[in-house]
């Protein structure tokens, strides 16, 4: 079986979709916490395994040897997510799967959010087990889902200076996901996926501004700065900071490596911030 778990997640819908492309829906086991919100899998065939990163003993018996796994990264910042995934990579070690695949992140990134990957990814080549890096870069979806207040005010604000990045569509990075998943060659293999093209957010702004008819300014400030605006809108203070401390990798170009691994993989260029804008502003 190829085994998701994070499967009702952005990043997992578009992977358990894209799967249903390629191989046949009781192959794929969707790994998730509250099967209501997997009922369309359900409903397509898809196996539906229900298990959360904080009981091990809901993996207990959840993989089998032979199994091809994608781990996709959890969400809970403050609950230890390396801990989180070394219980799914001690179940999944002891079962004897084929392929363990984790969403990591870039190489080349030294913010905090890095962190817990880097000690992931340890773990993992600790265990001695047959995996596969798929270091995710940024999603475009992460600045084009936040257009609302870009729009209201008029302003792109961040705190990345002129630095640049080169993030890629989910669906993109989803497509990967597939790719190692259902071919072959990518036992031990480590994958820097990127967008095709690194841009600035003055860049950024501009191509806001021509889509929307509206004057759109880029407004750089301080991380400091970014952490109180984004603490100011509601997100809890040490999220903030390592969020907005992102951008201090942003400026130094930790984001705009550009390795072509992620087009490689899929066979086609990513999809361009541009088109993300695009889709975003339809909605
Ligand atoms: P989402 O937040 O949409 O999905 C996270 C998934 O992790 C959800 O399916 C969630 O389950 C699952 N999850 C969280 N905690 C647990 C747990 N304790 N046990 C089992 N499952 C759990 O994120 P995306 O899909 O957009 O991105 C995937 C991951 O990539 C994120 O979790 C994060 O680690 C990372 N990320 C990367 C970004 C980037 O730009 N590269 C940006 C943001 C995140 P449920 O569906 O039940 O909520």
């Amino acid at each position: 079986s190829i085994v998701v778990t994070g499967a009702t997640g952005h990043l997992g819908r578009h992977v358990v979709e894209g799967l249903l492309e390629r191989v046949p829906a009781d192959r794929i086991t969707a790994v998730v916490r509250d099967p209501e919100k997997a009922a369309g899998f359900a409903a397509r065939g898809v196996r539906i395994a229900v298990a959360d990163y904080n009981r091990p003993e809901t993996f207990g018996t959840l993989f089998s040897a032979g199994d091809k796994v994608l781990l996709i990264s959890g969400n809970e910042f403050d609950k230890g997510r390396v801990h989180q995934h070394q219980v799914v990579l001690d179940a999944a070690k002891a079962a004897g799967v084929a392929l363990f695949a984790y969403t990591s992140a870039p190489g080349s990134l030294t913010a905090a959010l890095a962190d817990d990957h880097r000690g992931t990814e340890r773990a993992i080549a600790d265990s001695g087990i047959t995996y596969a890096l798929l270091r995710n870069g940024w999603y475009n979806e992460n600045y084009t889902e936040n257009l609302a207040p870009v729009l209201e005010y008029g302003a792109v604000t961040q705190a990345a200076g002129e630095g640049r990045i080169a993030p890629a569509a989910r669906a993109d990075y989803a497509a990967a996901a597939v790719a190692v998943l259902t071919g072959e060659g990518h036992e031990n293999k480590t994958y820097e996926l990127s967008g095709d093209t690194a841009w600035s957010f003055a860049e950024y702004a501009a191509e806001v501004a021509k889509q929307s008819g509206k004057e759109i300014a880029y407004n750089p400030v301080s991380v400091e700065a970014f952490t109180g605006i984004l603490a100011g809108a509601g997100l809890p203070e040490p999220l903030a900071a390592i969020i907005a401390g992102v951008d201090a990798s942003i400026e130094k170009g930790e984001l705009a490596v550009t390795s072509g691994d992620l087009s490689r993989l899929t066979g086609r260029p990513t999809t361009p911030i541009a088109e993300s804008i695009a889709a975003a502003l339809k909605d």
